[in-house]
């Protein structure tokens, strides 16, 4: 059998390896950081994610999803919290079962290469950081603690995220690829929301938080421990930004003003605002993600977006079973197989970038308005009456395996008919009236 030399074990890497395991294929999964179950686990990274349909199937291929829901925290849908106090809860589908979970990385990871770990042709090495490819003898060159290494595979496979040390050697020896990297003027930051007494929720457990500000906003997601993980998307310059917001007057101001519902849950707050990093938001989008039979690339490494859609991850575990479908359709031709992969996922990451970053405006301006209100019911309303015609955007990316690309394209369609449908009504309307008048 070929051997697979795997760059990463973050998400994608864990997963991926499982795949290619229990398909029979010899791998060698190399990753940077020490092993996660030893405490070494990724800083400045989400604490939390949110695992939604197309994740959970990757995971149901290997078995694995229900040992992952068991740790996940349902989140029916989004409370919105207003600067005056005020709560709004909108369910994210006209389902109540419809939900989305909130997961913790670490626990998630270790799934992962445990699962991965089940086969006896998977190996995993830690502390082994690729400082190059070799695409032509598909040879990855690692650093570890005892010196430099080289792995020989068959082939390599980047799944070493959004800075990948894999693309980079592709963008080196391959001509003309396409990379493109764009970075939003916010970055982020997590506070926590520790536990009440006995390890209680101190909000609604079960839905996202979101306080949109227009420009700005931060969320938080429920943990299995009582906790939340706040996120703070923000300008990162400005003259009210995290640039100029430093001293504890200045972070203790700013956070009464825009969020006074929080403050009082959050007892941590100056010690995380100022000890925690502030993390960027990047876009990459990259062609091709494959160099012959040699060289790979699969999640972050390939197509990076913004998280405002929670589909990174979810995406980048699509990925894994579209990988490993190709290789089962094409086992004696992986040249055929990797192109294969490509042409069905790149243009459903394009998808995916643009709507993740669509979804940005929608959450932090959006979601605050009666307007956007309105036509969440409406959508619910459609759904419920037209089943199976109509199906909103959000359900389509979160609730179905519909692709990115195609999702994108039939919300276009359905908003053009329902806004010809509500303006041909009130054209309709106002011509009755003024017959009436006369
Ligand atoms: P990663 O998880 O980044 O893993 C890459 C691995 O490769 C890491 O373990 C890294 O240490 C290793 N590595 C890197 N370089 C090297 C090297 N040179 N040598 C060896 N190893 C290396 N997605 C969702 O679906 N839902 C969400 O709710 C969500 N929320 C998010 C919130 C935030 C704030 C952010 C930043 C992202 C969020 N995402 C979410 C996106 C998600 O985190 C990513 O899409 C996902 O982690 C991608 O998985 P990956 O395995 O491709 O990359």
């Amino acid at each position: 059998m070929p051997k697979f030399v795997l760059i990463g074990s973050g998400l994608a890497g864990g997963l991926l390896a499982a795949c290619l395991g229990r398909r029979g294929y010899d791998v060698d999964l190399y990753e940077r950081r020490g092993d996660p179950r030893e405490g070494s686990m990724l800083e400045g990274r989400s604490i939390n994610l949110a695992l939604s349909t197309r994740g959970i199937h990757a995971l149901q291929q290997l078995g694995i999803a229900d040992e992952v829901l068991k740790h996940a925290i349902p989140m029916r849908g989004r409370m919105i919290h207003e600067k005056s106090g005020g709560l709004h809860f909108a369910s994210y589908d006209v389902d109540p079962n419809k939900h989305i979970n909130s997961i913790g990385r670490a626990a998630l990871n270790t799934t992962v290469i445990e699962a991965a770990q089940r086969s006896p042709n998977v190996r995993v090495h830690f502390n082994h950081k690729c400082t190059g490819v070799d695409l032509d003898s598909a040879v990855a060159h690692l650093e570890t603690p005892s010196g430099n290494v080289n792995a020989r595979g068959d082939a390599v496979i980047g799944v070493d995220g959004a800075f990948s040390a894999v693309r980079q050697s592709m963008q080196l020896k391959i001509d003309n690829f396409h990379y493109e990297e764009s970075y939003l003027a916010h970055g982020y930051k997590e506070l926590t929301i520790p536990p009440g007494s006995n390890g209680s929720w101190r909000m609604e457990k079960n839905a996202l938080h979101i306080w949109p500000r227009k420009s700005f906003m931060m969320i938080a997601l429920p943990n299995p421990d009582g906790s939340f993980t706040c996120t703070l998307f923000w300008e990162f310059d400005g003259p009210r930004s995290f640039a100029t917001t430093k001293t504890d007057d200045e972070i203790r101001r700013f956070f009464e003003e825009e969020f006074p519902d929080a403050v009082p849950l959050m007892p941590n707050l100056l010690k995380d605002f100022k000890n925690n990093p502030t993390g960027s938001l990047v876009t990459i989008r990259c062609a091709p993600w494959f160099y012959r039979d040699k060289v790979c690339l699969v999640g972050d490494a390939a197509h990076a977006v913004v998280p405002f859609y929670g589909q990174g991850m979810n995406a980048a575990f699509e990925d894994c079973v579209v990988l490993d479908e190709c290789l089962g359709e094409f086992p004696q031709d992986r040249h055929r197989a990797f192109a294969e992969y490509f042409r069905r996922r790149k243009v459903n990451a394009d998808a995916l970038a643009d709507l993740a970053l669509g979804n940005f405006v929608e959450m932090r301006d959006k979601t605050a308005s009666k307007t956007f209100r309105a036509k969440k019911k409406l959508d619910h309303f459609l759904e419920a009456a037209l089943p199976g015609i109509y199906l909103p955007l959000y359900t389509m990316v979160t609730f179905t395996r519909i692709p990115y690309s195609q999702a994108a394209c039939r919300a276009r369609v359905q908003d053009t008919i329902v806004y010809a449908v509500l303006l041909a009504a009130i054209l309709l309307i106002a011509a009755f009236g003024v017959r009436l008048l006369q």
